[in-house]
């Protein structure tokens, strides 16, 4: 069976340790390989290379930085559709769907590219007679990425591309249940020009984030993952006197008012909770109708979601796929059980589904529970299933402050025709990530990604101009030229070389 190890200093390496993981291909139930749990002694090789690493590249001019970034653009384009399959086979996503998470990824490194621009300065002349002061935001030093299962590329991606165009070098740890297209991307980048030990990857679990979070190399740890390890890993790095962003888990609300186009609002509620299987942080999983329009919509949905594809991320026709482990699968099919105990209505229930030639995969159906109330721990928790709750309410009021009281603000979205609803939406949700008529409000890599409340831990959202913040420090120079320095004449255009 395959062992994946590990990718430190410019190299593959198989993994020296005597502990390993198994990794399954969630649409047959079968342990496809294994991936090596990284040593102490391999993580202090990755940390030492990324060390070692970053004077020479944090010197070298973002420009020549933004070129590799250029062509590790292409390589991932390139390569798209083969880290597409490694992610579907073993994440279980269907194949469209791993291929534009793929996409999404490739997104913030065409953000990165234009680094030399997002890392200009301020400067002022004269802030004094003769003395003029200017501001630069330099690299911080070798900073670590942990990544969570349901996105294996694009997640990652949210990360380092803006971390090494900064200057930094990068330790990636990503999860252990989909382990390949991080290894993947570690030799694009590096035949992309990536100078070695700049950016390593290290496979493995909790130990290993571990020795990430208390190494004093570490300046910086970005987490993305479930809300408990996310405020674990804050606390323990910000003790640490690392800098860190941690983002967590989510509910999110989707509004229906009764002006609203139904059929839109469907549509966004069907690819909104089981795309993907309900595992993204940004899928919806509450649908909050206010007043006659819950009646037609609970139906419209039932409908469809009776009729969705649920198939092996090979199978092209298939709309969704399983899910990521079994043990998942007792989760969220623990979660339909407790819902129905504590008085939801299941429409439709999704569990004990099994698939002719897939009998041993990991899937569960579309589930649709009515008359969801807040003290239900169905509503409480992030279930990370193809599960929509929906929790009735009479008014805007209520079903704004029924968004509002949750614990956790990743995205909030609402549906109606009126403008002064939706203003009044947007202006007083308190989610980082808000729709008006859009299912899946995830910013593009040009904007930031975060939530509030327990969705995200630290004060800076992932990527776009957020991201450079986050992986650089402002220094402020004021300076005074008694004497200026003269060099020769130069005829020549002058060119970067
Ligand atoms: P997870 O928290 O179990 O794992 C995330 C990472 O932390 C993995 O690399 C894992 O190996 C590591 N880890 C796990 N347990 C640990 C421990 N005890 N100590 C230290 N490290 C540990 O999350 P997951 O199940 O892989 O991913 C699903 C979760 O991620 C969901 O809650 C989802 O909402 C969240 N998520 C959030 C966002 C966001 O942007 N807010 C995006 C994607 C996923």
């Amino acid at each position: 069976m395959q062992t994946l190890g590990h990718f430190i200093n410019g190299k593959p390496v198989p993994g020296a340790g005597s502990r390993s993981l198994p990794v399954f291909n969630p649409a047959t139930g079968a342990q496809s390989k294994q991936v090596a749990v990284a040593t102490k002694d391999e993580v202090e090789a990755a940390i030492a290379a990324a060390a070692a690493a970053f004077p020479a590249w944090a010197a070298t001019p973002p420009l020549r930085r933004a070129r590799i970034m250029f062509k590790f653009k292409d390589l991932l384009e390139a390569h798209a559709k083969e880290l597409a399959e490694l992610i579907s086979s073993e994440h279980g996503k269907v194949f469209s769907d791993a291929l534009g998470e793929v996409t999404r990824g490739v997104e913030v490194v065409e953000f990165a590219c234009g680094i030399p621009d997002l890392l200009k300065g301020e400067y002022s002349e004269n802030v004094g007679t003769n003395i003029d002061s200017y501001s630069v935001r330099q690299a911080l030093g070798v900073c670590a990425g942990i990544t969570p299962f349901n996105f294996p590329a694009m997640v990652p991606l949210w990360m380092f591309p803006v971390a090494l165009a900064c200057g930094n070098s990068f330790v990636l740890k990503v999860s252990e249940k989909v382990p390949s297209a991080a290894l993947r991307m570690a030799e694009l980048l590096q035949q992309a020009g990536l100078p070695d030990g700049v950016f390593n990857v290290v496979n493995g679990d909790k130990d290993v984030v571990e020795q990430l979070l208390h190494d004093p190399r570490i300046a910086a740890v970005s987490f993305v993952g479930s809300t408990p390890i996310a405020e674990y890993v804050y606390a323990t790095g910000t003790k640490a006197g690392k800098r860190v962003q941690a983002l967590g888990g989510a509910k999110n609300h989707l509004v229906v008012m009764p002006d609203a186009d139904l059929d839109q609002a469907v549509d966004a509620l069907m690819g909104a909770a089981y795309g993907s299987a309900g595992e993204r942080c940004m899928a919806v999983s509450v649908a909050v109708p206010v007043g006659p329009v819950a009646e037609p919509l609970v139906q419209k949905i039932a409908e469809r979601a009776r009729s969705l594809k649920i198939g092996p991320g090979s199978d092209k026709e298939a709309e969704m796929g399983p899910l990521v482990t079994a043990q998942h699968k007792e989760k969220v099919e623990g979660y339909i059980a407790k819902g129905l105990e504590e008085g939801a209505k299941a429409v439709l229930d999704g569990r004990g589904l099994t698939l002719q030639g897939n009998e041993q995969g990991y899937f569960t159906g579309a589930t649709l529970l009515d008359h969801v109330t807040p003290e239900m721990s169905v509503y409480k928790d992030e279930i990370f299933g193809p599960v929509l709750s929906v929790v009735r309410q009479p008014s805007f009021a209520a079903a704004l402050e029924l968004v509002n009281k949750h614990e956790f603000g990743n995205g909030a979205v609402i549906y109606t025709s009126d403008g002064d609803t939706a203003r009044a939406f947007t202006t007083g949700v308190l989610a980082g990530m808000v729709g008006v008529n859009v299912p899946v409000p995830v910013p593009m890599a040009f904007h930031s990604f975060g939530g509030w409340k327990r969705s995200l831990f630290g004060d800076h959202a992932i990527h776009g101009r957020e991201g450079v913040r986050f992986y650089t420090r402002l220094k402020t120079i004021t300076s005074r030229w008694p004497t200026g320095i003269r060099k020769g004449a130069e005829y020549a255009m002058p060119t970067m070389k």
